[in-house]
């Protein structure tokens, strides 16, 4: 078994790509579970208004319930709407409900509109102290993200290994670029992971050796398989961590989680 000391500072990653449907949510959701796994305390904020990684978290996200909406908008604490995950002591969820969709626009009005998640999480995070914090973007380069660029240092990209990957990868660079001269400095391309992949196909290889050129240092050992048993497990309420432990994809995004994990120890180090 793996044992991992984590060192009480609070890393925090953004999963990001304005590509829908490249493995963001599934990447974040299943990470946190698995860091959670190996004694983390992590918690995740969905900043996407579908909800998709509080569904496969399992918790509440119905309209009543206090989101990360009332958290930017209405300055509510990120302790008022964070909840437990069922499936691990350690792992929390700041949810999203529908609502976040109109918060693009009417962040636009707010004071501080680019901090206004950083200034909640550093609060929540004085009383709550966490090892990881994992941010669910939204498949845009909007407000929601340039605050979640705002609060992270590192910027996680699952990227599919699919014939137009790098295709807008270079936009999403441009933006952390943007974020790093004028909001954030410390906000850096720390993480990313090949997912969805498919190795019988000769298309998937030649993705992920171009990937792997293009940032060498970044690209995880660790490639996500496609696998059914992944996209089966939101339906469950469950991370495919909960699912089916033993799955190709369960056991993956565990290595995946172990190289993070691991790679702060290294930065410690030097
Ligand atoms: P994003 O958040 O970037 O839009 P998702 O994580 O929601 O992407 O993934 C898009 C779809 O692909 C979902 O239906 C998800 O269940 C499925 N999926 C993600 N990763 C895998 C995988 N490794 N194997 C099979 N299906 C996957
Ligand atoms: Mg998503």
């Amino acid at each position: 078994d793996v044992r991992i000391d984590f060192t009480g500072e609070t890393r925090i990653l953004t999963v990001s790509n304005q590509k829908g449907g490249v493995g963001k949510t599934t990447t974040a959701v299943n990470i946190a579970s698995a860091l959670a796994g190996l004694g983390a305390k992590v918690l995740v904020i969905d900043l996407d208004p579908q909800g998709n990684a509080s569904t496969a978290l399992g918790v509440t996200h119905t309209t009543e319930v206090s989101s990360i909406y009332d958290v930017l908008i209405n300055d509510l604490p990120l302790a008022d709407i964070v909840q437990q995950s069922p499936e691990s002591d350690t792992l929390f969820c700041a949810p999203s409900t529908i609502h976040l969709a109109g918060a693009e626009i009417e962040l636009v009005a707010q004071v501080a509109r680019e901090h206004r998640l950083r200034r909640a999480l550093l609060d929540y995070l004085e009383q709550h102290p966490m090892d990881f914090v994992i941010i669910d973007c939204p498949p845009s380069l909007g407000l929601l993200t340039i605050n979640a660029f705002t609060a992270a240092s590192e910027v996680f990209i699952p990227i599919q290994c699919e014939y137009y990957a790098l295709e807008g990868l270079s936009q999403l660079l441009g933006s952390i670029q943007m974020i790093q001269k004028h909001l954030n400095p410390s906000l850096h391309l720390s993480t990313i992971l090949l997912t969805m992949f498919d190795g019988r196909t000769r298309l998937a290889h030649q993705v992920a050796e171009e990937v792997r050129t293009h940032f060498p240092t970044q690209v995880l050992d660790t490639v996500i398989p496609r696998s059914v048993r992944v996209s089966e497990a939101p339906s469950f309420g469950q991370t495919v961590i909960a699912y089916d432990g033993q799955s190709a994809g369960a056991v993956a995004y565990r290595e995946a989680a172990v190289e993070i994990a691991s790679r702060a120890t290294q930065s410690k180090e030097k």
